[in-house]
């Protein structure tokens, strides 16, 4: 049994606490703020191994002078002088290949499906309730020209052994029998699914505190003690001084910070989105999640109300919400959704989140050549929700010493 500090109470820390303890370690999470208040809270709750494509990819950089021009783009970079900014810009933009689509989709397709048979085998599991529904997802398409692009991807998703059809808009119909789209039809991916990312972590919160796993809240850990190439221990604000045998920095976007003073080189930004849910209307009677695919809006169903999701506003660690930009979320919905007309008196739980980017769209997860008991698993970007158990399970196995289930070659913490 190892004595372990979480740094980092999102969903990739609460996971990495869950395996951890599972596996049998004395656990103690430290989280800034609260648990689970960060990029973990409203996100859209995705779990989707229908994102094979990284992040960087040509089409981004196809359409992204386009949307940089546009106020009401989903994609803004807010420029900054910043020489960080300037390094990942650069960087980002060398990886919107094909080459490295096709370098990363094999990986993508395995840590998502990986990822999304973890959270089915959590679902049987007696430790915690949480709501996981494999309702498959939805890139709805208002122009022919777009649902001729998802009609290659789908292709190639079905080349890559996943789940997927277009759907005509009377097989829309069929699947949403009570609900109406201005669209002209839309790819259908049966592997993706969704849960309630807050609920989720309070769920697994609940069951570990239970447990015996200590969760420090309003704990910022500032400093960290070297000793022998290892870390010793680390200080929160108030000086306070915690030891561990292994330390897991799982700060989303601020582990880049943390990760410089070991000479480990994470470029990162943040990639804020926003969102806002509303109680369910008559015209919200859908089950199934989906992204407008042209306005890269995340719309997700629960029971009673549904969360709208977007934008990506490249813009460090700045969290303040840009009101039109979360009104360009609600007029894609009602230009897309027939019958509903959000009004801004609906919207609730408005939320601003940084994605933790990097500049090739994988995540980091790995051990410190440096310090040998520091383990990083951050830079998730649009994903981490998804890949949340698979980054728990991941860490675990680097923790215990074991080869992790899947290669995680890719995710290698000196690519850069
Ligand atoms: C609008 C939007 C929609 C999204 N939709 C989806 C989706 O549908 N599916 C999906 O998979 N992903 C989605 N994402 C992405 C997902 O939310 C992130 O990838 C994920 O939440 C990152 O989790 P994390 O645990 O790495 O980081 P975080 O949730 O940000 O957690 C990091 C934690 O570390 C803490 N911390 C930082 N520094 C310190 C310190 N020094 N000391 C102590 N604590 C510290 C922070 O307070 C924070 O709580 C979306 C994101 C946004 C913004």
């Amino acid at each position: 049994m190892k004595n372990i500090a979480i740094i980092g109470g999102g969903i990739s820390g609460i996971f990495s606490a869950y395996f951890l303890h599972k596996s049998g370690h004395k656990v103690t999470v430290f989280e800034e703020s609260k648990i689970g208040v960060e990029c973990s809270y409203g996100n859209a709750g995705l779990v989707v191994p229908s994102h094979f494509e990284a992040l960087a990819n040509p089409a981004v950089l196809k359409k992204g002078i386009k949307w940089m021009l546009n106020p009401n783009s989903p994609f803004f970079l807010k420029p900054r002088f910043d020489l960080d900014l300037l390094k990942w810009i650069i960087k980002f933009n060398s990886f919107c290949t094909k080459k490295n689509v096709e370098n990363n989709k094999y990986f993508l397709r395995d840590i998502s499906l990986y990822s999304s048979s973890l959270y089915k085998e959590l679902m049987s599991s007696d430790d915690f309730d949480f709501d996981y529904r494999n309702t498959g997802l939805l890139m709805m398409c208002k122009e022919e020209k777009t649902l001729k692009e998802e009609e290659h991807l789908i292709k190639e998703a079905n080349e890559l052994g996943l789940k997927g059809r277009i759907l005509n808009q009377n097989e829309l119909k069929d699947l949403e029998p009570e609900a109406s789209f201005d669209v002209v039809g839309a790819a259908y991916y049966e592997d993706d699914g969704r849960v309630q990312p807050y609920d989720l972590i309070m769920a697994i919160k609940n069951y570990l505190e239970k447990q015996g796993v200590i969760f420090k809240e309003d704990c910022k850990i500032v400093d960290t003690k070297v000793e022998n190439s290892k870390i010793k221990s680390i200080v929160d604000k108030q000086g306070n001084v915690y030891e561990a045998d292994e330390f897991i920095f799982t700060m989303g976007v601020f582990t880049s910070k943390m990760a410089k003073k070991f000479n480990l080189n994470l470029p990162m930004e943040g990639g804020k989105g926003f969102s806002f849910t509303v109680d369910k209307t008559s015209g919200m009677n859908f089950s199934t999640p989906m992204i407008l695919a042209e306005e890269k809006v995340a719309i997700t169903p629960y029971d009673s109300y549904v969360r709208y999701a977007g934008t990506m506003m490249i813009c460090g660690e700045d969290k303040s919400i840009v009101q039109r930009r979360v009104d360009n979320i609600r007029n894609a919905a009602n230009k897309y959704i027939n019958n509903i007309d959000i009004k801004q008196n609906q919207m609730q739980d408005l939320w601003a989140g940084l994605r933790p980017c990097s500049p090739d769209g994988i995540p980091f997860i790995g051990r410190s050549k440096e310090l040998s008991n520091l383990i990083i698993a951050t830079g998730h970007a649009m994903i981490g929700v998804s890949l949340g158990p698979s980054t728990g399970k991941i860490v675990t196995s680097l923790v215990d010493e074991q080869k992790p289930d899947i290669d995680i070659e890719k995710m290698n913490l000196y690519r850069f």
